[in-house]
């Protein structure tokens, strides 16, 4: 395949997985049924069936439709280390996402990009977009999201897949592929089936911007206070009624206002009030902590612990108790453990002439967990933009060059 049929490949997959609807549904993810949403099982289906049209046998359909493939070693490196590369089938459901129609515009001349329902692509307000002149723009009509996030990832790993067979004379080691439900909705790895996968490192195709590379992400605990107060009828309250809503209210208010998501950026962490309801008799907060640093994580939850108790004693008799869950962990330290991962990747983005750079996620990904799984998993660029939003959208010249890096980087495992 020469890079025009390879580039043709990958458009023609990647607008066809976008037609296909499959967003995913928090509710059902958060009381555990995986995938959250049918229609994730119908591209899940697909994908799985393409691949084994491809010429791969060794595909496998999990009960929670995890799809699981492997792209056999050219022979003669058959013991050469396996890597894995991952991504998610499921869409945000932040935005409409079904019946999909992209867009897509070839040679773009660099003026604004009018979408449908009075949504506009301006590149003065996108900075990124200004530096795709003359790139091919793919976006949705604008009455939906365009679903870059995540299947440029998936279209770019099953292209690399059918590159791989078409060229047996590019040498390379084992390369295992993971597609995954859920990730949108935070559970995109409840159900993983650890068991089957046998590479000791994977990295998820799931990013933005061409050269993006990310390696570290929020630790990230929930809490969750209930406060109990004293009802009385409110023409008899005077000195007896203890009010839980107000105290609700007064704990988010001696949140620091500075240290919330809308006032910090690049590697500050947050306090963010997420939910809260209440009545007279009880009320309830749901808090989102975020921090980069263990110990400034430490500091948020003992911070938390400690404007509960400020509250009791401002509201006396009034109760405050505080459940803490730990959401993910920041991958850094065990990357920086296993440096070779990052290296092999900075090598092939090198080797595709494309120049990387670190950014921190200010959330997490199926990566971060599978990196506190024990398999070492940093987060790669796809050329998708603007994710979540009917303003979505991907440069097919930034994706050819992730799917170069893929190439580049099944070379570099087989050395
Ligand atoms: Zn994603």
């Amino acid at each position: 395949m020469n890079q025009e049929q390879l580039k043709t490949s990958l458009l023609e997959r990647f607008a066809r997985y976008a037609a296909i609807g499959s967003q995913s549904d928090l509710a059902r993810a958060d009381s555990g049924i995986i995938p959250s949403s049918d229609c994730q099982k119908d591209i899940a289906r697909s994908i799985a069936g393409e691949l084994r049209a491809l010429g791969l046998s060794d595909v496998t359909l999990d009960d929670n439709f995890y799809v699981i493939a492997r792209i056999p070693a050219t022979p003669g490196l058959e013991a050469a280390p396996s890597f894995g590369l991952s991504a998610h089938f499921d869409t945000a459901s932040d935005a409409p996402g079904d019946n999909v129609k992209p867009r897509i515009h070839r040679d773009w001349d660099g003026s604004p990009i009018v979408l449908s329902g009075g949504f506009t692509l301006d590149p003065a307000d996108n900075p990124d977009l200004a530096k795709c002149v003359g790139h091919t723009i793919i976006t949705s009509d604008g009455t939906t999201l365009l679903g870059a996030d995540d299947k440029a990832g998936v279209a770019g790993i099953v292209t690399l897949a059918e590159y791989l067979i078409a060229h047996p004379e590019v040498a390379h080691g084992p390369v295992e592929i993971l597609f995954s439900p859920d990730e949108e909705t935070g559970h995109g790895m409840d159900k993983v089936p650890l068991g089957l996968l046998k590479s000791k490192a994977f990295y998820t195709i799931d990013g933005g911007h061409e050269g993006e590379l990310e390696t570290e992400c929020f630790n990230a605990w929930k809490t969750e206070l209930e406060f109990t107060g004293i009802s009385l009828h409110t023409g008899y309250a005077r000195g007896k009624m203890v009010n839980a809503a107000s105290m609700a209210a007064a704990f988010v208010n001696s949140l620091p206002a500075q240290e919330s998501p809308e006032a910090t950026d690049g590697h500050y962490g947050f306090y963010a009030p997420i939910m809260i309801e209440g009545k007279i008799e009880s009320a309830r907060v749901t808090l989102f902590l975020r921090d980069f640093d263990r110990a400034g994580m430490e500091r948020r939850l003992d911070t938390v612990d400690a404007l509960a108790r400020a509250i009791e004693a401002r509201f006396p008799g009034g109760k405050v108790e505080v459940k803490r869950t730990m959401q993910y962990l920041n991958m850094k330290e065990k990357l920086d453990a296993a440096p070779e991962v990052r290296a092999k990747l900075e090598t092939a983005a090198a080797r595709a002439g494309v120049s990387t750079y670190s950014k921190p996620i200010r959330g997490g990904t199926d990566g971060s967990r599978l990196t506190e799984m024990g398999i070492p998993t940093p987060n790669v660029f796809t050329g998708g933009h603007n994710f979540h939003s009917r303003t979505e959208w991907a440069s097919l010249d930034q994706m050819m060059n992730m799917l170069r890096t893929l190439i580049e980087l099944a070379k570099c495992w087989g050395e």
